[in-house]
């Protein structure tokens, strides 16, 4: 097992059979709390340990993780405010609570509730979910049955682990079969697809990837599905942004029934998830599988935070989108051009907000995410077509988001810049601690966020 810090040799160590966590780095943290004379220096501990986080990669790292986004000052203020400490189970209204004293909250959540069918152009929105994880659980809790078939996409492709064996559709109790993916157009092979989906009439068919560059044929495999009143279930967490903006395709116009997604990757608001959908059949299966099952007390805080950033989506969300997919596309020409294999070359790289290189040349995903890491760029290792589900610890493939630098006002000439960095460390092989005041003198200027109610669109330079 890797370590990252020095055990302490007068700890006691935990087993590392039993431990799913690094052994090495609890260690750290009970030294670091053992040096506390007081319960004041354990809370100074851990608000140090939150100061530095921030500093390095709040400003000095080029965030390149294609799940994060920066969020706003004003979603980040109502993330701490008052109402968080409220109670609120249950559907909006106070017969529908189990609580007194919610008027206000009520307010609050059918604000969100509004503002998401706007966003989204759906006749119905749930606030209410925590993670979009949950989501996708409660899609599998009300629209399938154990040992119903459903078809999701393998890992290697860029599958999710919600959707497959070992996460929530797994749990389920759900026969799952792979949905046959073209590795070189990155995209559903549709003629395999209806051959297959034709055997085993699957209850559900999910789309929507964790590595995602290129849209799906949503349309086509609903008309296949519904032969057998199959239903699409399209798991945005990545797009849901790109969707609300209006910049990738928009799975519920093409036939899809339902999309789950987060709300703190291209949507760019508090992490935590969004479910709409047009169906009236599904009302009642879905939101009675959020309550009482998925969720309780959800977090008015978040679903405040929620409703401002679905405004900033309503406002800015084109602009803001548009140019996260041109930096993606910008991004990986220019790794493309310095000798860094990108996947999807042929087809113009991607229209997402993500690039995909196969860095298998290069010593790999896990080692090329660490040194680029050393030299304040953070990105991750990913899974590539070329591997294998086994392989996703030491993958092939390194994954890069735009979202951020999109947010800091970065344009199509700032991502020449960070492919050049890029290329230092993994083609030039330059040390990357050589470079890394060099990265961090070019992320200084960058530290407002735009593409919000408080800065508007970023200035033309
Ligand atoms: C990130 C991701 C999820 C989980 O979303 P959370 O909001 O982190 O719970 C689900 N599905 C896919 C495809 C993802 O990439």
């Amino acid at each position: 097992m890797q370590t990252i810090s020095p055990t302490t040799p007068d700890v006691p160590q935990v087993s590392e059979s039993v431990e799913v966590h690094d052994p090495a780095v609890l260690a750290h943290a009970r030294a670091l709390l053992d040096a506390c004379a007081t319960p004041a220096d354990m809370q100074e501990t851990i608000l140090q340990a939150v100061a530095r986080n921030e500093a390095w990669r709040g400003r000095q790292c080029i965030n390149l993780l294609a799940p994060e986004a920066p969020t706003t000052p004003t979603v980040r203020g109502l993330l701490s405010s008052e109402v968080g400490t409220r109670a609120a189970e249950g559907h909006v209204g106070s017969v529908n609570r189990w609580f007194a004293g919610t008027k206000y909250i009520d307010e609050i959540e059918s604000l969100c509730i509004e503002l998401l069918k706007q966003v989204f152009k759906t006749r119905y929105a749930d606030h209410r979910l925590v993670a979009s994880m949950i989501g996708n659980m409660v899609v599998y809790a009300s629209m399938a049955q154990p040992g119903d078939t459903i078809m999701t996409i393998a890992q290697p492709f860029g599958g999710h682990s919600s959707n497959r064996q070992n996460g929530p559709a797994g749990v389920r109790g759900l026969n799952i079969v792979d949905i046959p993916f073209d590795p070189d157009e990155l995209t559903v092979d549709l003629d395999r697809f209806r051959t297959l989906a034709t055997q085993v009439r699957p209850k559900i068919v999910t789309l929507g990837l964790s590595m995602t560059l290129f849209p799906y044929p949503v349309r086509e495999m609903s008309e296949i599905v519904g032969e057998w009143g199959g239903d699409i279930f399209f798991d945005g967490a990545h797009q849901l942004g790109l969707i609300a903006g209006g910049q990738f395709q928009d799975p519920l116009a093409e036939g899809a029934a339902v999309l789950t997604g987060s709300a703190g990757k291209t949507f760019s608001g508090p992490q935590s998830g969004v479910i709409v959908w047009n169906e009236e059949r599904l009302t009642r299966p879905l939101t009675t599988a959020i309550f009482p099952v998925m969720a309780a007390t959800h977090q008015v805080n978040r679903v405040a935070a929620l409703a401002a950033s679905a405004v900033d989506m309503l406002a800015f969300g084109q602009a803001y989108m548009a140019q996260i997919v041109r930096n993606a596309q910008a991004l990986a020409d220019a790794l493309q051009r310095r000798g860094i294999p990108m996947l999807g070359s042929h087809k113009g790289y991607t229209r997402t907000h993500q690039a995909i290189a196969d860095v298998r040349q290069f010593g790999g995903g896990l080692e090329v995410a660490h040194r680029l890491a050393q030299a304040n760029i953070i990105t991750n290792k990913n899974l590539i077509p070329s591997d294998q589900p086994s392989d996703w610890d030491r993958p092939g493939g390194l994954r890069m988001g735009t979202i951020e630098v999109t947010r800091l006002g970065m344009r199509e000439r700032e991502m020449e810049h960070i492919a050049d960095f890029i290329a230092q460390v993994l083609v030039d092989r330059v040390e990357p601690a050589a470079i890394v005041s060099d990265v961090t003198g070019f992320r200084e200027p960058f530290q407002t966020l735009y593409y919000c109610v408080e800065q508007g669109l970023p200035p033309h330079s």
